[in-house]
């Protein structure tokens, strides 16, 4: 550590960047929101895995690499797991199984590296009840009908992290009307479990946690009562956050749970959020497994790199040609650093990361070094980003393995009827598909018959 860059983070609560001061240095503690293991992550849910993990490297690049703590939970217990389990006629262990699996080798594909700590929420459960408990002991919370729920009105400076307007926060809460609740905004801490629903014995009866409790109960275990860094995408805002926020600085009476929270904004397509609700989604492993998405598999480095020429808190649109585009600037920056040591990363590179990650104007120095021919420094700088370049499989390698030239011949062949038909569209249509397979296309003419023909290559 040379040295040490001044890490300024752009803080939720306080909608301001400010420098950032661990509260002890020696171990920065770090916690962000982890998956709830029902179903397939999709490449929305691969933002805040990419981001936080930049954000971890960071930390120890600063720090010291065991002088961060970085806890990211697994939800383990909630309907939408026993719903999904019922559906598919297997134990509820075995979908948080089986779609905890998939995380972790999507995520490792993705270049993260695993957190010092996944707790899962199932194996907290008696965190969760002590922290109930005091929040009853301190007129915080109160049993109704079999639950146990927060009082919102109990805590005077409730809604300091999303600053929603009162009446809209009430309005939201109203969606889940029920006769227990004493105010509008209460929520569920623990609610009864019928016999066929997961339940564990409580002082209320046997039942579930709420969601929100979980990461209370998990971020408290794993790095006490108040910590540095909180994470998650901008969604998580209200309720979660709001809400782990008041169960936390309730029951441990501090005044603040962590003192920076960070969100990501949004990967959209088409200007709408991703998501499964909307059935808009690309999951990870559709994307590096499967040819479903441009007609090919994607390496986990390229859908990196591609997030992360956009600055995290930033909605971004996302597209085929911008994967194209990065893996294009990593083919070119491996075939640079071929056989290369990694020196010591960039000092201007360092410095973009530490102003509040700024990722876009980070990559602009890499594109410098390469420019100047600078691989070492170039390679040793990736590295903080995840991107490891001798790993790196380029594209021409990767597609030459991957394509069925037979299928191309043919939509080609399907292009030039539709063109002799005068269909534009759907000759452009067709265009577009293999274009988005990596492809360039040549039109041309034969000289002998003076027919149309399309030869194709790699695009580079
Ligand atoms: P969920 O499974 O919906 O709880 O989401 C897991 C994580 O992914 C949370 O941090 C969400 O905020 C985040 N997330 C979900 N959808 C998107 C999206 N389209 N873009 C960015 N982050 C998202
Ligand atoms: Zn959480």
């Amino acid at each position: 550590m040379s040295t040490v860059p001044s890490l300024r983070l752009y803080n939720t609560l306080t909608r301001t960047k400010a420098d950032f001061r661990p509260i002890d240095p020696a171990q920065v503690r770090m916690y962000v929101c982890g998956p709830t293991v029902y179903d397939y992550a999709h490449i929305g849910n691969a933002r805040p895995i990419i981001v936080f993990d930049v954000l971890y490297r960071l930390l120890r690049h600063i720090y010291g690499v065991g002088r961060v703590k970085y806890v990211r939970n697994i939800t383990d217990v909630d309907d939408k797991i026993n719903e999904r389990a019922a559906e598919r006629g297997i134990s509820i262990r075995q979908l948080t199984e089986q779609t905890n699996a998939i995380f972790q080798s999507d995520v490792t594909a993705l270049g993260a590296l695993p957190p010092d700590v996944q707790p899962r929420a199932t194996e907290h459960i008696a965190e969760m009840i002590t922290i109930i408990e005091k929040l009853i002991a301190g007129g915080h919370a109160y049993v109704a009908d079999g639950h146990a729920l927060f009082s919102v009105p109990s805590m005077a400076d409730y809604g300091r992290l999303s600053r929603r307007p009162l009446d809209e926060m009430i309005a939201g809460a109203r969606v889940d009307v029920a006769p227990y609740k004493k105010g509008d905004m209460d929520f569920v801490l623990w609610k009864p479990s019928k016999d066929e629903e997961p339940g564990w014995e409580s002082p209320w009866g046997r039942g579930r946690p709420g969601w929100h409790i979980e990461c209370s109960a998990m971020s408290w275990k794993h790095l006490g009562e108040t910590f540095d860094i909180h994470g998650g995408g901008i969604d998580l805002v209200f309720p979660h956050h709001e809400n782990e926020i008041a169960q936390s600085r309730c029951a441990f009476d501090h005044p603040v749970m962590a003192n920076v929270w960070m969100h990501n904004g949004f990967l959209q397509v088409e200007g709408e959020k991703m998501s499964k609700s909307l059935g808009n989604f690309v999951t990870i492993n559709e994307l590096l497994e499967t040819e479903n998405f441009g007609g090919r598999k994607w390496p986990g480095q390229v859908l990196r790199l591609s997030m992360l020429r956009t600055h995290y808190r930033q909605p971004i649109d996302w597209t085929v040609r911008s994967l194209n585009e990065a893996e294009a600037t990593l083919d070119d920056w491996a075939a640079l650093a071929k056989g290369v040591k990694p020196g010591t990363p960039s000092e201007a590179f360092i410095e973009a990361l530490a102003d509040d990650l700024n990722t876009s104007l980070a990559l602009t120095e890499l594109h410098r070094l390469a420019r100047a021919g600078e691989a070492n420094t170039l390679a040793a700088s990736l590295q903080v980003l995840g991107i490891d370049l001798e790993a790196y499989q380029p594209r021409t390698q990767h597609l030459a393995a991957e394509l069925d030239e037979e299928l191309i011949a043919a939509r080609i062949r399907e292009r030039i009827e539709a063109r002799k038909n005068k269909e534009w569209k759907r000759s452009d249509e067709i265009r577009d598909e293999l274009v988005a397979m990596g492809l360039q296309l040549m039109d041309g003419k034969d000289p002998a018959t003076g027919e149309m023909v399309t030869t194709w290559e790699i695009k580079r």
